[in-house]
């Protein structure tokens, strides 16, 4: 049975991002495989993250940031800077090419196209069982296959669909992008609008919504398109680009095997935000933690446990979303307009401190906040 240093069970974000960051490491010349039943057939996805820098895994060739936004609804537009911070944009496309730039460089790193079907752990060693090419053992096996729990209807996820479209005519500010519309279509829904303007004339449009139901991409499709008709009238586009997708956004742990040596990455580890859906900048920064602590030798259990107050405030925002989706969008311009988009961007990404939450907590109106505290649960 062929034996590696690491294997990798997923070769999306997180996986390519942890090899990325083993080959920048003293661990370079370790054998890795990557298994991965969908590896050649990249999916359109657009990772988007907020810093002060863009990340060392961004390729430089493919960097596009902003450093305004708007918040609005039917009523009301919330238009901030982002100060320090940028929001930055990278498409998965670009990411796989860069990485793969690198693995190429490393003949030691090897692609099977197959998918894992069973992982068993021993003291030193772990054992994958393949679906169609056998059994192979590592020392490491870093998994970011997802399993949704069985109990899953009322499992809330964030479904959305977005174009990328060129207009004949300029509709939009470069120099802007928009977080939330939630002037929407009527929806029993959370649901808004996201636009990334790379010209006056070229954007990502994308409808959202937070549901327990299995919608159609027709559906979502339809909202995206009513969207578009009514913020720009009889517009004629051109589509360059489509990408939809789920996220589970919960605070349950997805991952149920577990022993020291069998690592979850990623969404499957519960590294995406549970609330907002944002993952990109977590897998960064927990690959950098596994590699160092790899490298050191100290490796005993990688596991990145969330702190409990931040589960809580997720928590909290999930019963609103689940019970009263529609006092989301106040929540939201609530939040942007009573603090500094530097505090809130920190707050989302759990980087606040205590004092920091009090204060970001003390400015927004709570009657929403203390009906969600009565209906407090585990989403
Ligand atoms: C369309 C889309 C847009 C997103 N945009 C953002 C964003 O802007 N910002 C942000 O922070 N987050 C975003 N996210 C959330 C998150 O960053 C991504 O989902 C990210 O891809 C998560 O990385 P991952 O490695 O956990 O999962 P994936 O990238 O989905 O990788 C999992 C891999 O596991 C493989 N796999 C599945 N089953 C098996 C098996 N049995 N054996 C072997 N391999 C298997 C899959 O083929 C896949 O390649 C987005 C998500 C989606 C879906």
């Amino acid at each position: 049975m062929r034996h590696y240093d690491y294997i990798l069970a997923g070769g999306g974000c997180a996986g390519l991002s942890l090899v990325y960051q083993l080959l920048e490491s003293s661990l370079k010349e370790a054998n890795i495989l990557i298994i991965d039943p969908s590896e050649g057939e990249i999916p359109n996805k657009t990772w988007c993250y907020w810093s002060t820098e863009s990340l060392p895994i961004h390729p430089e060739y493919a960097r596009f940031s902003w450093k305004s936004f708007y918040l609005k609804d039917t009523q009301k537009k919330l238009s901030k800077s982002l100060d320090q911070l940028a929001y930055y944009h990278l498409n998965s496309h670009d990411f796989y090419a860069h990485v793969l730039g690198k693995i190429k460089a490393h003949p030691q790193v090897h692609f099977l196209k197959d998918e894992v079907q069973k992982v068993t752990s021993e003291a030193d060693t772990v054992e994958l069982e393949t679906k169609s090419s056998g059994s192979y053992t590592c020392s490491w096996v870093f998994d970011s296959r997802v399993s949704i729990p069985v109990n899953s209807e009322n499992l809330l996820q964030q479904v959305f669909i977005g174009l990328r479209i060129k207009s004949d005519t300029p509709l939009f500010d470069p120099e802007r992008l928009g977080l939330m519309d939630f002037d929407t279509k009527a929806s029993k829904d959370f649901d808004f609008v996201y636009t990334l303007p790379f010209s006056t004339q070229e954007a990502l449009i994308e409808y959202t919504a937070y549901t327990t139901e299995a919608l159609e991409e027709e559906q979502l499709l339809e909202s995206l398109t009513a969207y578009i008709a009514k913020k720009y009238g009889s517009i004629s586009y051109e589509i360059q680009f489509r990408e939809s997708g789920k996220i589970p956004m919960t605070t349950r742990n997805l991952f149920s095997a577990r022993a020291s040596r069998h690592v979850p990455l990623g969404t499957a580890a519960g590294w995406t935000k549970p609330s907002t859906g944002y993952t990109f900048s977590l897998i960064q920064e927990n690959c950098a933690h596994i590699v160092k602590q790899l490298e050191q030798g100290q490796a005993k259990t990688l596991s990145f446990p969330r702190k409990k107050r931040f589960i809580f405030y997720d928590n909290i925002l999930l019963t609103i979303a689940h019970r009263w989706p529609k006092k989301l969008p106040g929540v939201f311009l609530n939040l942007f307009s009573s603090a500094s988009p530097d505090l809130v961007f920190r707050f989302l990404a759990e980087k606040t401190s205590f004092r920091e939450e009090l204060r970001l907590l003390s400015g927004l109106r709570f009657g929403i906040f203390i009906k969600g505290l009565l209906r407090y649960g585990t989403h």
